[in-house]
């Protein structure tokens, strides 16, 4: 079994692969940033990134991708999906199963009625778009490719995949809700080819303004889970919320009193101190972390995020997929001061057991 973090730029892209039943099995996580499939190099040329690199290797050995879990629509974790889709005619030949939560889906799965959204082309990707927009992109196609069985992933579900199973952290009903109220809000505009947004009277931008603040509501939504394979646990955090994580804990029994033993934790929005929570940690037991990001745009890992790892684990093995991290983060001073590890890897970590 192994599970590779790509170097999926400040985003998320993780592939689980192992074996049931003698056939190899892959799980893709994710898929980064745009960049993370293609970017444009000197002179324009297209330079691949190491989702595409991946996909050819699957393609290559006559294997799929049998699960790709979309944890969540931000542009950071599907955007290297959406360019794969839009690029590859036969990319979604090659998934075997999609998990996904789609305003419609959970609509149905809350029972509130819901709005219509108008009927339109897919937005070329390079339009600006919301998180939304790109969600009702992606549910469009899974749609069609027939790929996807339109079921909410949520909290307190344990699902089985291949001899494996998921037990579901997040998201929680109220995250689900959230990004419910925000899809359908959202959608209709972002599914508009209009080039301005003069056709919307005031009031109704001023009401955006009000009621849409971040992007947290996204991380609300995000899917997160305890993957157990050979009764061993690997915690995938994506970008949930800490308070959503803990209540998720709880409801496969595990609390501060019997926290989850956990080979290795792929912490939460990318060691974002308020994704990171004493009272999270204390619920699992583990002293492998997994930073997945490369510092842009948000800056994260935060320093103050790891150092409350640093409070509650003794001597913890601290991985980033862009090692260069490290050295931005801890100082000679700060090693002498407290007991940690560090470790690097090329070309993202690889995390391989048995
Ligand atoms: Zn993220």
């Amino acid at each position: 079994m192994r599970i590779e973090f790509l170097p999926a730029y400040n985003g998320d892209a993780i592939c689980i692969n192992f074996k049931h039943e003698n056939a190899a099995v892959n799980i893709l996580i994710d898929g980064g940033t745009k960049q993370t499939y293609q970017t444009k190099g000197k002179k324009n040329t297209i330079v691949n990134g190491p989702l595409k690199h991946l996909v050819e290797a699957i393609r290559e050995r006559n294997e799929k991708i049998d699960l790709l879990i979309l944890t969540h629509i931000d542009d950071d974790h599907i955007g290297g999906i959406m360019k794969w889709l839009e690029n590859d005619k036969k990319a979604l030949k090659l998934i075997g199963e999609v998990w996904f939560n789609s305003g419609k889906t959970i609509a149905s799965y809350l029972n509130v009625s819901e709005i219509k959204i108008p009927e339109l082309q897919l937005v070329p990707h390079d339009t600006t778009e919301t998180g939304v927009g790109q969600g009702v992109n992606f549910e469009k196609l899974i749609r069609e490719a027939k790929v996807w069985n339109e079921a909410i992933v949520a909290q307190g579900q344990c699902l089985e995949f291949k001899g494996t199973t998921f037990k579901i952290l997040s998201p929680s009903p109220a995250g689900l809700k959230a990004l419910h109220d925000k899809w359908f809000r959202e959608a209709p505009d972002s599914l508009t080819a209009v080039a301005t947004d003069y056709d919307q009277s005031l009031e109704h931008h001023l009401s955006k303004l009000i009621s849409d603040p971040d992007g947290s509501i996204h991380n609300g939504s995000s899917i997160a889970f305890i993957w157990v394979h050979n009764e061993k646990n690997y915690l995938f955090l994506s970008d949930a919320h800490a308070d959503t994580l803990i209540d998720g804990f709880k409801l496969f029994e595990y609390d501060k009193e019997n926290p989850i033993p956990a080979e290795v934790v792929k912490l939460s929005h990318h060691g974002s101190n308020r994704n990171i929570s004493l009272e999270l940690l204390e619920v699992i037991d583990a002293n492998q972390f997994v930073v997945t990001t490369n510092g842009d745009k948000h800056g994260h890992p935060d320093k103050k995020g790891l150092a409350k790892i640093l409070k509650s684990k003794s001597n913890p093995l601290i991985r980033f997929n862009y090692p260069k991290r490290i050295d931005d983060i801890f100082t000679a001073e700060d090693r002498k001061f407290i007991e940690f590890r560090t470790d690097t890897a090329l070309d993202g970590i690889i995390i391989e057991e048995e």
